[in-house]
């Protein structure tokens, strides 16, 4: 588990250019500049840990592109002590970014060997989510519900009624919707039954799937 000053100052330079691209909350900007991102990526590709991109993890999965990372981490306007939901942990890169800005989380994944992956991970640096579980994030996690935020990191044809269900008043959902291409999608819970519903830009996940597990 290598931070280099090379790696540090490539890291300054991308938060940069992330603020240049639109990132404007400092805790957020804070966060991926605390985070070591070589440490999330195959071994091959650490040299690319500061390009602002999408690489691939295994199993058809990739970490996702920092600009999208912030992106949707300043969407959720999570405060230190906020229980957060996250489906996907892939590499465990956003989770991390979440442990960081202080949020208590709870992260799914349907892919095995990326599940054992991460698990491994985090035994090895300081970002500890409460729980990782493997299993469908489509379902949500009920047991530790309700929740302030609620992020899916993975493109989701449809809305999944069990992630609205799992909300607390008050709390986010952030979730990418679409088949080939997504936007990217806010809900705020704004009491029992009622929920806000608010559009932001384009992006491309990888699909979020059902039933594997
Ligand atoms: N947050 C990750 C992004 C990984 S890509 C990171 O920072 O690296 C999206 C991840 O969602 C993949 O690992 C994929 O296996 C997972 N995924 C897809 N469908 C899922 C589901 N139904 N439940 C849980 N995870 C799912």
């Amino acid at each position: 588990m290598e931070d280099t000053n090379k790696n540090k100052g490539l890291r300054k330079q991308l938060i940069n250019i992330l603020s240049e691209k639109g990132i404007n909350d400092k805790n957020v900007l804070n966060a991926l500049n605390n985070i070591p991102r070589q440490w999330f990526m195959e071994s091959g590709l650490k040299t690319y840990a500061y390009t602002d991109k999408a690489y691939p993890i295994g199993e058809g999965q990739t970490i996702s592109q920092p600009y999208t990372v912030a992106y949707q981490t300043q969407l959720l306007k999570t405060k230190a002590g906020d229980k957060v939901l996250e489906v996907g942990t892939g590499s465990g890169y956003q989770t991390s970014v979440l442990i960081e800005l202080g949020c208590k989380v709870f992260t799914i994944e349907r892919q095995r060997l990326l599940f054992k992956k991460a698990e491994l991970l985090f035994k090895k640096i300081k970002w500890k989510p409460k729980k990782i579980v493997f299993g469908d994030g489509y379902k949500g996690l009920k047991i530790n519900a309700p929740y302030d935020a609620i992020i899916v990191t993975a493109g989701s044809p449809e809305l999944p009624n069990n992630l609205m269900l799992q909300l607390k008043i008050g709390g986010r959902l952030v979730i990418p919707i679409g088949t080939k291409e997504q936007t990217m999608t806010r809900y705020v819970r704004v009491s029992d039954k009622e929920y806000s519903k608010e559009t932001f830009g384009s992006f491309r996940f990888v699909p979020l799937l059902k039933d594997k597990v």
